[in-house]
């Protein structure tokens, strides 16, 4: 089933809008699986680079970066099947790394998609250092007039390795195969574009044919 990979610069709300995306398909799925069976059988599932144990120091040199682009990407590839939708919450901020993931879902007949988290670099390193805070005291000051529920206890990036991830940070371009459909989540929204995002990859006319019975 579908690959949704999340995008966004460091401490965009990448976490935070996976978690809403899989409570929504969660509640669909909980809605209309007593008369449709196909949609009975889909599971959500969330990849991590923090549920990977994947430290954020690893972006400092290229050898531990790829090791880690490489474990997250064995994990996305190991769930992806006919009846399981992965949300992709992390490391996907090369274009080419998108493009390569979107062609192991073509591979196995399933759409993806790419939800942009567009946070300016500026409020990212102000919800980064929030972040800080809230591991250490746990909790936070309800700030964000999205009203957005803030996830805890994450660990933050350093300054300067934000600040480089913002500079490599490659900007998804839905005119491309690989980054479309694309949908863009500004960081003043309380909620996702749920059902856009549900309609695209799971009431997708084209993609039922290839559905397992
Ligand atoms: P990422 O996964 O991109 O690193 P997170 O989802 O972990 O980002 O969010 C980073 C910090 O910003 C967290 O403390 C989170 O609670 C906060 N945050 C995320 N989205 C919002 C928002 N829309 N408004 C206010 N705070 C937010
Ligand atoms: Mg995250």
């Amino acid at each position: 089933m579908p690959l949704i990979m999340m995008s966004g610069f460091p401490a965009s709300g990448k976490t935070t809008r996976a978690n809403q995306i899989r409570d929504y398909f969660n509640s669909k799925i909980a809605e209309l699986s007593p008369t449709d069976s196909r949609i009975a059988r889909l599971k959500v599932h969330v990849v991590s680079d923090e549920g990977l144990g994947i430290s954020k120091e690893v972006y400092r040199e290229a050898r531990p970066e790829k090791d880690a682009r490489a474990t997250f990407y064995g994990a996305v590839k190991r769930l992806l099947s006919a009846n399981d939708i992965v949300i992709a919450d992390g490391m996907n901020y090369i274009k080419g790394y998108r493009y390569q993931l979107h062609c192991e879902s073509k591979a196995l007949l399933t759409p993806s998609c790419v939800v942009y988290v567009g946070t300016p670099a500026e409020k990212c390193k102000e919800w980064n250092v929030a972040r800080d805070s809230e591991g250490k005291e746990g909790e936070g000051d309800g700030e964000g007039k999205a009203g957005v529920v803030k996830e805890k206890s994450r660990e933050a990036y350093a300054p300067d390795v934000l600040d480089n991830l913002v500079f490599r940070y490659e900007e998804p371009n839905g005119m491309t195969r690989w980054d479309s459909p694309l949908f863009i989540v500004p960081w003043m929204d309380e909620d996702i574009p749920g059902e856009e995002i549900w309609n695209a990859m799971v009431n997708n006319e084209a993609v039922k044919p290839h559905l397992a019975t």
